[in-house]
């Protein structure tokens, strides 16, 4: 009883943004419970999603429950400087492959619409993501407004590409973090990062001082700098990147003109799994540190799942957590599109699994093929 009352309480101190956010977690939380995980929504895809049991292999050896690497770095104080690093490329913005260039310290934006002022769209206990980071008390997610891909089928496309968010203060996301952390959630989930990387870890600092030390998993759409991945060393325990295309020219066609999406994607995963390796739940189900791909099968393959688990199974360990993603809905403008306006058919998901179980990939989180 006192839950729910609490709930209404937190209902109650939002605005409709954050309450709408609210609605949608509670929904999917009791969705998960009815249809035992089936059905949830999660971030990044943005499609429905139902995150079920990794299949790993047998034997593999249980993950170890990990303080987060940040503390340290910000005992030594290099994690602020990490912060205010990050924050000075925004004077000539190459934070993220756009490589606009713009000064989004003199207030400019760039192609992903941010400038230096930081804004945020919601912040919740989230229960639509993967198992070992929901638990039972959530994934702490932060949902950050604007975003540098700009995919033509975004399902959260009013928050990445319509602006919609409210400016925020460091300080302000800190006592967010601190806040999720309150409330139970097992980790903080910051959901399109990229171009707050410096708002992110500075507030990271402040928070850490008064008391963090929950995972953070850098929820991102894969299309990361390797300079910029460099300088995050330390700061992000878990990288839940996808990885959307294995084509360059699907890439430049569905997400404006990143053409060199594969190869960026490709080289950001590397570098991923050598700062946090593979990604394996503790003793109590929960993970704490590790790399965790999410693809999501598109329709007349066009993610290009096969290179995509044969590249994987040839450069990263076999047994890295791969999520088969079978839950694209065509969203935003994607019915103007006709080889992915509709939902993938069940031959589709069902040739995704064969050719990552054939590629020899061992750590499999299948999403949902037996309900087609
Ligand atoms: S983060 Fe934004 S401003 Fe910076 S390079 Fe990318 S798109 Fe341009």
């Amino acid at each position: 009883m006192s839950a729910i009352c609490d709930a209404v309480y937190t209902y109650l101190e939002m605005d409709w943004t954050s309450r709408r956010q609210f609605v949608k977690d509670g929904l999917c939380f009791v969705l998960s419970g009815l249809t035992f995980n089936l059905v949830t929504s999660c971030t990044r895809c943005g499609q429905r999603s139902g995150h079920g049991v990794a299949q790993t292999e047998e034997g593999a050896p249980v993950g170890e429950k990990k303080k987060p690497s940040y503390i340290e770095l910000h005992k030594t104080g290099k994690l602020k400087e990490k912060g205010q690093d990050l924050w000075q490329i925004m004077e000539s913005c190459r934070l993220c492959p756009r490589e606009c260039g713009v000064n989004r310290l003199d207030n400019h934006r760039g192609f992903c619409r941010a400038s230096s002022l930081l804004e945020i769209s919601s912040f919740q206990p989230h229960f639509g993501e993967e198992d070992s980071l929901v638990g039972s008390g959530g994934s702490g997610t932060i949902f950050y407004t604007h975003c540098g891909l700009r995919c033509v089928f975004c399902i959260n496309w009013q928050i990445n590409q319509e602006g919609e968010g409210q400016p925020r203060s460091i300080k302000e996301m800190a006592q967010m973090m601190l806040d999720l952390q309150a409330r139970g959630c097992h980790n903080i989930n910051v959901v399109t990062p990229t171009h707050y990387s410096p708002h992110i870890v500075l507030a990271l600092d402040i928070a850490a001082e008064r008391g963090l030390n929950l995972p953070v998993v850098y929820n991102t759409c894969g299309w990361e700098r390797l300079e910029i991945l460099k300088k995050l060393e330390g700061v992000v325990d878990i990288y839940l990147p996808d990885f959307k295309y294995a084509d360059g020219e699907m890439a430049a066609k569905y997400s404006s003109d990143a053409l060199a999406y594969p190869e960026i994607t490709k080289a950001a995963l590397i570098e991923m799994n050598r700062q946090v390796g593979v990604a394996r739940p503790a003793d109590d189900g929960l993970m704490y540190r590790g790399l965790m791909i999410r693809h999501l099968v598109m329709p007349n393959r066009i993610g290009g799942t096969k290179q995509i688990v044969d590249w994987i199974a040839a450069n990263l360990p076999r047994d890295t957590y791969f999520n088969i993603m079978s839950q694209y809905v065509p969203m935003h403008k994607a019915s103007q599109y006709p080889k992915i306006s509709r939902k993938i058919t069940g031959s589709e998901c069902r040739e995704a699994v064969a050719w990552a179980k054939e590629a020899g990939l061992t750590n499999l989180d299948i999403q949902g093929c037996s309900l087609f």
